[in-house]
């Protein structure tokens, strides 16, 4: 969490300072869907709950078709791909969506430049080729991002990051976005921020995500195409019993059992615990727990365009324009043995990353000027590789399914860029042993919630919502529609002037679409808005988060 007194002294600063409608082959449904659906059974909206009608799973003579462990980006997303292709299917979160290490990304939408180094071709291909397809389905939550890579003399030498992106540009299927082009910083404008002894780089394209939209995304759409989302609710253990599981559950509703006639444990970096402690499998767990770290500082420089650092120990780090204000930057690599619940940035982590930033930036970045931290462990597939860097990326599935038992599937590593080829491969493997997973693919063409606009119509949609709603600062517009795409007129609804989006509470976040994150994306306490569904925590003050939250728990209790 952030320092409240370094994100005090920022607020201070600043408030001194201050074409083709893309048709999806799935129509995305309208959003009383996902509203009746958070609903469900219960008739108050603040439900942590969304349970399908139809009453699967209750009993082992109606069991699910799947049930998933764990609602990250990779355990919604399978949700989502099931459910399009008629599953029963049920999901438990034991916190919020997307709480562990699908926030804690550093929201690439990317192949992985340095993944070339270790000849993972597959890989970053398939990566690569994700990119153009997610940006057409989530166009408001991903957008185009270009980096801009120094030479420096010593280090890996010109030939071979040219090479690196000319297969970069050309083994991935790229159509939209712009090729790589050669810079000299002594004249482009990306050399400004820069120490002088950079005269070259190379800019090439990768994509942008938020990341805990992309999970909670998946999981309305998978909600409303029939998924049961638990939230805060903590699989205990799961038995095989009479050729199904059997899951006992523990949340808000209290413990409850369930049955499916097949499980997926998506649990990140949990999946050897949920293996061992809750399956009670003597599978070796195979995961390698990786940390990685992230800083925010006010932002460094005025241009739109990222960097990617090369440092001397071989490790490349990211500086990212970071909501409006701020920048990014981020990552290390080093492997972690605690609880991933209680994974922080350490000093000498901050240490680092300021220390990689300053060998390039004229400014000097301090420990001091870090307004915001965090951390997240990457659930890496344990391949052997020495140093934490060099270990895979590149996920893992393994299936356990023994003649006449109900099967199980763990699923080890992977990226947010590759979770949608993740869950293909995921229900592949189940093909044989489920009618419904032998259904063809879908979610290529499937839009997520509000992304149903064409890509490169941000600014058309930013426009429209502005024009409708003439009393709304710009700067808000943007904001909806960058997280809500065309749902953000579902907030905005018949509101005539800024009275009508209710009680203020701090920055541009009013009732209103707090009430409607409630109802339609599982949000129950103040940090699921505030550093989940958004990034307004840079922004509100301990005060305004600490009323915001007193405020959704009266209405969750209603
Ligand atoms: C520092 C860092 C930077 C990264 N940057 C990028 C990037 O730029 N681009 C990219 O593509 N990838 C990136 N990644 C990788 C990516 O973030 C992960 O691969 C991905 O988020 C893993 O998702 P997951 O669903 O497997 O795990 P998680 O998001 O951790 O989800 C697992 C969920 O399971 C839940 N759970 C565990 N046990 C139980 C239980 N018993 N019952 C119910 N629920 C349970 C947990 O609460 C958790 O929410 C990065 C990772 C890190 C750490």
């Amino acid at each position: 969490m952030p320092s409240e007194q370094c994100l005090g002294r920022w607020r201070k600063r600043v408030a001194r300072g201050a074409a083709r409608k893309r048709r999806s082959a799935i129509a995305v449904p309208p959003l009383s869907s996902y509203l009746a659906c958070s609903i469900g059974v219960q008739k108050h909206m603040a439900s942590e709950t969304t349970l399908p009608t139809a009453g699967f799973g209750t009993t082992s003579s109606a069991p699910y078709d799947l049930a998933v462990i764990g609602g990250g980006i990779n355990g919604c997303g399978i949700a989502r791909d099931a459910a399009g292709r008629g599953a029963s299917v049920v999901l438990f979160e034991k916190d919020d969506l997307a709480s562990a290490t699908s926030s804690r990304s550093t929201k690439l939408i990317h192949g992985g430049l340095r993944y070339l180094e270790h000849y993972k071709f597959r890989l970053v291909r398939e990566a690569l080729m994700e990119r153009e397809r997610l940006w057409a389905i989530a166009p408001h939550i991903i957008r185009p991002l270009r980096f801009v890579l120094p030479h420096h003399k010593g280090l890996r030498p010109a030939w071979l990051l040219r090479l690196g992106l000319f297969l970069y540009d050309h083994i991935g299927g790229r159509k939209l976005l712009p090729a790589t082009r050669t810079l000299d910083l002594a004249h482009d404008p990306a050399g400004r921020p820069l120490k002088d002894d950079k005269a070259r780089a190379f800019e090439y394209s990768d994509c942008w995500v938020e990341d805990a939209r992309l999970v909670v995304l998946n999981a309305m759409d998978a909600a409303v195409r029939g998924a049961a989302i638990h939230t805060r609710t903590r699989v205990a253990a799961a038995i095989r019993e009479d050729g199904l599981w059997r899951l006992t559950a523990e949340g808000p509703q209290g413990r409850f059992d369930i049955w499916a006639k097949a499980l997926i444990n998506a649990a990140g970096p949990w999946v050897g615990e949920v293996l061992n402690g809750v399956i009670h499998t003597n599978a070796k767990a195979g995961v390698r727990m990786v940390q990685g770290s992230h800083i925010v500082v006010p932002k460094l420089y005025e241009h739109d365009r990222s960097y990617i650092f090369q440092n001397a120990d071989g490790r490349i780090v990211f500086a990212i324009p970071y909501e409006q204000d701020f920048t990014l930057i981020g990552t290390t690599d080093r492997d972690y043995h605690g609880d991933p619940a209680e994974v922080v940035a350490t000093p000498d982590e901050i240490a680092y990353l300021c220390a990689a930033a300053s060998e390039y930036f004229r400014q000097p970045v301090t420990p001091e000027s870090v307004i915001w931290t965090y951390s997240g462990v990457r659930p890496l597939y344990d391949d052997g590789a020495s140093k934490a860097q060099e270990a895979t990326r590149d996920y893992v599935l393994t299936l356990d399914a023994p003649e006449g038992e109900a099967p199980l599937l763990s699923v080890f590593g992977g990226k947010i860029t590759t979770y949608r080829r993740l869950a293909e491969a995921a229900i592949a493997k189940l093909a044989p042993l489920a009618p419904w997973a032998a259904r063809a693919e879908w979610t290529v063409a499937g839009a997520l919630p509000g992304g149903d606009f064409p890509v490169g119509g941000f600014d058309t949609l930013v426009g429209e919502i502005a024009a409708a709603y003439p009393w709304l600062e710009r700067r808000t517009a943007t904001r909806l529609v960058r997280a809500y795409g065309t749902r953000a007129r579902d907030i905005l609804g018949d509101a005539k002037s800024v009275v009508d989006l209710g009680r203020h509470f701090g920055a541009d976040l009013y009732e209103r679409e707090v009430r409607y994150l409630m109802k339609a994306e599982w949000a129950r306490r103040a940090q699921d808005v505030l550093w989940r569904r958004g990034k307004l925590g840079l922004r509100l003050s301990k005060a305004e988060s600490e009323a915001l939250d007193d405020f959704m728990q009266d209405a969750a209790s209603v």
